[in-house]
């Protein structure tokens, strides 16, 4: 128990190691307040749980995303004028590969979306995503499972999400250098990150009602999700089977909040290592024998 409660503070430790490295590398302050932030509200959330039984202990996860969203939706996006979606980070891409200057966007999908998941798989999702923040407290019950041809659609937005931003670089300078140069507000972020996340929010309130699902979004439509998957397959950090025997309940696969064969992997012994898991916990949480860790 108190080796457990221990390594709840590991999420903090993490945050604020993280956080003094890049702040060392980069030198700019608010890397000293994103990432212990984000690595303390996971801690608490930890915390929170560990005082609950069964499906409740949940809670503390919802607490930790909800807590989290406003450094990237307030402090990053309307404030430092810094949209970390996927199309903007094509520009700062592009931005990079024509000035060698690696941006604060870029730092952001390095952590979280390219190099984080070799590790942790896809914990971004399940405990910092200012997208689902808000979907997990949606008024919806049930975790219906979505119909494996509506998650291919993600496919397209993919392609979309890259070709959009990369026609706008194409066919207007001046458009990219509002996007990016802090001599003009950036006021073309702002913008993006406005219409861009209310976009995105729309359609994943919508899917959510329509599927009976709060992450019907990550499933069908979300195109970070096809970012992560890659490293995500390589991730050290799984769910994996105790000594304790699965009795094939099938809880976990019920509450999977991403549609999982959880008890596919465990009742064989073998651990979860489906790209789709977002290390929520869920499954652990429901198992009335204790079989996932
Ligand atoms: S799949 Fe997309 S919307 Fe869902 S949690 Fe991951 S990044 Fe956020
Ligand atoms: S497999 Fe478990 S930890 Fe992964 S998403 Fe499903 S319930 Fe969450
Ligand atoms: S892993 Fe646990 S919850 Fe899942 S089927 Fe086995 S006993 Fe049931």
């Amino acid at each position: 128990m108190r080796n457990q409660s221990l390594s709840s503070f590991l999420p903090a430790l993490i945050g604020t190691l993280v956080g003094l490295i890049l702040y060392a590398s980069v030198g700019w302050w608010g890397f000293l307040l994103i990432f212990p932030y984000i690595g303390g509200c996971i801690t608490v959330g930890i915390l929170v749980s560990s005082r609950f039984q069964g499906a409740k202990k949940d809670i503390g996860r919802r607490i930790a995303i909800l807590a989290i969203s406003p450094i990237f939706l307030v402090f990053l996006g309307l404030l430092q004028r810094e949209n970390l979606q996927l199309e903007e980070t094509i520009f700062y891409g592009a931005f990079f590969l024509s000035s060698g200057i690696f941006t604060r966007v870029l730092i952001h999908y390095a952590v979280a979306k390219v190099c984080g998941p070799l590790i942790w798989g896809r914990g971004f999702c399940g405990w910092a995503c200012w997208t689902a923040a808000f979907l997990e407290w949606l008024p919806i019950n049930e975790n219906v499972s979505i119909p494996q041809k509506y998650t291919m659609l993600r496919y397209p937005v993919l392609l979309l999400s890259i070709l959009v931003p990369l026609i706008f670089i194409w066919t207007g300078y001046d458009y990219v250098r509002h996007q990016i140069d802090p001599a003009h507000g950036k006021e073309g972020q702002l913008i993006w990150f406005l219409v861009g996340n209310g976009i995105y929010y729309l359609a994943a309130v919508i899917l959510a009602f329509v599927f009976r699902k709060k992450r019907a979004f990550c499933k069908i439509l979300c195109p970070v999700s096809l970012v992560m998957k890659p490293a995500s397959s390589l991730a050290r950090i799984r769910k994996r089977p105790t000594h304790n025997k699965c009795i094939s309940c099938n809880k976990c696969n019920e509450m999977c909040p991403m549609d999982v064969d959880v008890m596919g992997a465990i009742s064989f012994g073998k651990a979860v290592t489906s790209t789709e898991c977002i290390s929520c916990g869920q499954c652990s949480n429901v198992c009335p024998v204790g079989a996932v860790k």
